[in-house]
């Protein structure tokens, strides 16, 4: 029987923990962090995303603005709106809801959020800045990720970590944190031959491709430690992971469920990035 990381659970306590950190601000009659989120169109899962971004600001003691647009909104205006953010020194975390319609060049709106204000991590300065081991504000999900692994797995070092998935957002980052961590890090993608040889020998092996049941008890390792980051829905009109979860649960060590498990420490992460921004635009030392 594996142990279940909840990530609801270690979600719930480092949240509580930051809002230890703002209620000290209050009472110091400091300025309060605040993020704003964009939402442009009325997506279902983007609402779900929102709302519950909103709720742990609320919970943490963050001050939250949803600025909301009409799908048919041209570039130059939402762009715009960026900038002024940029320019608000009220505004300490700037986050544009993905993914945004079509006519709308989603690189272009990341590039222009300002670096220090980027709590996404998705800027190519701050995504430069993981590179070279640089601080910068790093993408949630993989700090989400690490944070769940960190839970059981202090020391990371030595440990062959295999990620299945390169994206941007997701399995690029992570595979940076882990190499810091000093992990012997292998990245698979749909090109690699033979996922099974590779996945088996990974001391610690997360699945971010969103093919519910890619990852099965014959590719994994005994003792593992496994985080599912995959989501997608079904005809069950179910979120499933990558990791058939019954099958694998009895022979690895650690497993992460799908849903309460790397969703809700995204969102930590999020808050988390929040609170950094905040910080170091009021020491004004930058990123
Ligand atoms: P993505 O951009 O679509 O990337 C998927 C990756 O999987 C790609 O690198 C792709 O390889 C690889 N891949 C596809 N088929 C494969 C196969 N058969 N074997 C090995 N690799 C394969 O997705 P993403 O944004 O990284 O997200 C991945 C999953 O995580 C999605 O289900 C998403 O919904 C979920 N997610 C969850 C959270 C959360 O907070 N819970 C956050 C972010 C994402 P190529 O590069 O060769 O195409």
């Amino acid at each position: 029987m594996a142990n279940i990381l909840w990530g609801n659970v270690l979600a719930e306590k480092i949240k509580d923990k930051l809002k230890e950190e703002v209620t000290l601000l209050v009472e110091q009659a400091k300025r309060l962090p605040k993020l704003v989120v964009i939402l442009v169109g009325k997506d279902p899962a983007s609402e779900v995303y929102v709302a519950n971004k909103q709720k742990a600001c609320l919970k943490v003691g963050i001050l939250t603005e949803i600025i909301r647009y009409d799908e048919k909104i041209v570039e130059h205006d939402l762009i715009s709106k960026i900038e002024e953010l940029n320019y608000d020194d009220s505004v300490d975390g700037i986050l544009v809801q993905m993914p945004v319609p079509k006519h709308i060049d989603s690189d272009k709106v990341i590039n222009t959020i300002l670096v220090e204000k980027d709590v996404d991590g998705l800027n190519p300065m701050n995504v430069g800045l993981l590179q070279i081991r640089k601080p910068c504000l790093i993408p949630c999900t993989p700090l989400g990720i690490l944070e769940l692994i960190k839970s059981v797995e202090p020391n990371i070092a030595g440990k062959n970590a295999v990620i299945v998935g390169r994206s941007n957002l997701v399995g690029l980052p992570t595979a940076q944190l882990l190499l810091q961590e000093n992990a012997t890090v292998t990245i698979c993608h749909s090109y690699t031959n033979d996922l099974k040889s590779l996945t088996r020998q990974a001391d610690i092996l997360i699945a971010a491709v969103g093919q519910p049941g890619l990852i099965t008890k014959d590719h994994v390792k005994p003792h593992a430690i496994i985080i599912d980051v995959g989501t997608k829905k079904q005809a069950d009109g179910k979120l499933h992971g990558d990791v058939l979860f019954d099958e694998v649960e009895p022979i690895v060590d650690h497993i992460t469920p799908m849903p309460k498990g790397v969703g809700p420490m995204t969102i930590a992460m999020l808050m988390k990035n929040t609170l950094k921004a905040y910080y170091q635009r009021e020491s004004k030392d930058g990123i």
